[in-house]
């Protein structure tokens, strides 16, 4: 079989393998699944890697934690290649400045995550992950009415935009005979990608949240004529302005892909709920509260074999679901992606003894209070100091002024001693900057967070 072939037949196993035979509706069963594959993984893959080499574990729970920084710091203990930062990282930095992301080290595909908060990683995914990477993708995120033109080659194949900072060889393996794949590269503006959106018009529409707000601007104002039949938000926090815009625009319900560097980490079903992808990577909860309402997810990617992502501690703050979702799937139901760990701001209690945290929805809500008239706004924490940036659709002067006392409101609820307020004007980022509205910059100096 040719390479082109083969990787073909790659990508339609592992979608037929996600789409119909994972799919669990009794948790025990996910769990048994689960403890299978980790078994496989522990003993088989993990001593590939230098930095497990000699261990001998049984169970997940015998490994320390990891994160980017570790990752980082010991690049190559963590692959099973034996592949250095030295050797990957000039691809890396040539695809960033080139904007041809094509090149590889063999069957390698090196990645950068956009390291919003400095530090940048650096990912590692070989040819034939990929291929099982976009198999999973179109199995988790494809509706039932696209699938006739996945399968069947009478029907026009499928046609994808695509809106990121960076393109890799990982989305275009999405590219096949039945997939037209459009990349759309956000770093040079929405406007010079009009022309070729139009003529693609694409049934499915991928862009982080900001980007598809954009998009439903220009198509009300008559400058895009596409018509999605699914419009997926990707890498930012979907906020309910952002839904209502595209519903506006297109009439369709955006769903949610949760992808990172570090893995595909949740999708949202047919019944419009985030479900983690936990058919195909383990996902311990670190709980953040005593209700365990919020956790940061710790994950051990157990279908990787060429870097090790294991008991990953990612820097996500995920609020679980009140209910399961009526679509009967055993994975768990996830109520927003609320945004990075350090999106959560701290003030001191009344009596000053410890920092207690103001969860992003909590203040996301309170701001949407104000409807219309805010357009956009940052709140950054430094010590007990906010400043808040804002555009107001009419008087800035009564804005913030409306702001300040819902603010206070907010902190006399939860019993905290409000923050020095700050205001200033919002400007817009460039458009393949991350969106961020809140962000601690610094804490409170000398009490303890207390969750
Ligand atoms: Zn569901």
């Amino acid at each position: 079989m040719s390479n082109d072939r083969l990787g073909v037949a790659q990508s339609a196993l592992s979608f037929i393998n996600s789409r119909y035979r994972l799919r669990f509706t009794r948790r025990d069963q996910l769990e048994a699944w689960q403890a299978r594959q980790l078994k496989y993984f522990l003993q088989r893959v993990l001593p590939r890697a230098q930095r497990f080499k000699n261990l001998s574990v049984t169970r997940l729970s015998e490994l320390p934690l990891m994160d980017k920084n570790l990752l980082m710091e010991d690049f190559c203990g963590f692959n099973t290649r034996g592949l250095t930062l030295e050797q990957v990282l000039p691809i890396a930095h040539h695809a960033e400045t080139s904007r041809d992301f094509t090149p590889m080290l063999g069957d390698i595909t090196v990645g950068l995550s956009s390291g919003t908060s400095g530090n940048q990683g650096v990912f590692l995914v070989s040819s034939q992950e990929r291929r099982r990477w976009a198999g999973i993708l179109l199995a988790r995120t494809l509706p039932g009415h696209l699938l006739p033109r996945l399968f069947f080659p009478w029907q026009a194949p499928i046609r994808i935009a695509f809106f990121l900072r960076a393109n890799s060889r990982l989305y275009t393996t999405l590219a096949s005979r039945r997939v037209d794949f459009a990349f759309h590269d956000l770093t040079l503006g929405l406007d010079a990608s009009l022309a070729h959106l139009n003529a693609q018009s694409p049934d499915v529409l991928v862009a982080p949240a900001t980007v598809l707000r954009g998009l439903a601007g220009l198509a009300q104002a008559e400058r895009l004529s596409i018509r999605p039949s699914h419009v997926l938000s990707v890498a930012e926090v979907l906020e309910t302005t952002d839904i209502e815009a595209v519903h506006a625009a297109f009439n369709v319900q955006p769903r949610q892909i949760y992808q990172a560097s570090e893995g595909f980490l949740g999708y949202t079903c047919e019944k419009g709920t985030l479900h983690l992808n936990e058919s195909h990577l383990h996902i311990e909860p670190d709980w953040l509260d005593h209700e365990r309402t919020r956790f940061q997810p710790i994950i051990t990617d157990f279908s990787r074999h060429t870097q090790l992502i294991v008991r990953y501690r990612l820097n996500d703050v995920l609020r679980v679901a009140d209910t399961s979702c009526t679509c009967g799937r055993a994975e768990r139901a996830i109520a927003a992606i609320e945004g990075r760990a350090d999106d959560i701001l701290w003030l001191p209690d009344l009596a000053g003894r410890q920092l207690l945290a103001l969860y992003p929805d909590v203040l996301r809500r309170t701001l949407l209070m104000h409807g219309a008239t805010l357009r956009e706004y940052e709140i950054h924490q430094q010590g007990l100091c906010w400043q808040i940036n804002l555009q107001a659709a009419a008087d800035h002067h009564s804005l913030c002024l409306a702001l300040r006392d819902s603010i206070h409101a907010l902190c006399a609820l939860r019993s905290l001693q409000p923050p020095v307020l700050n205001f200033g004007h919002w400007h817009a980022r460039p458009l393949h900057a991350k969106r961020r509205r809140l962000q601690l910059l610094e804490l409170p100096e000398g009490l303890p967070c207390t969750y």
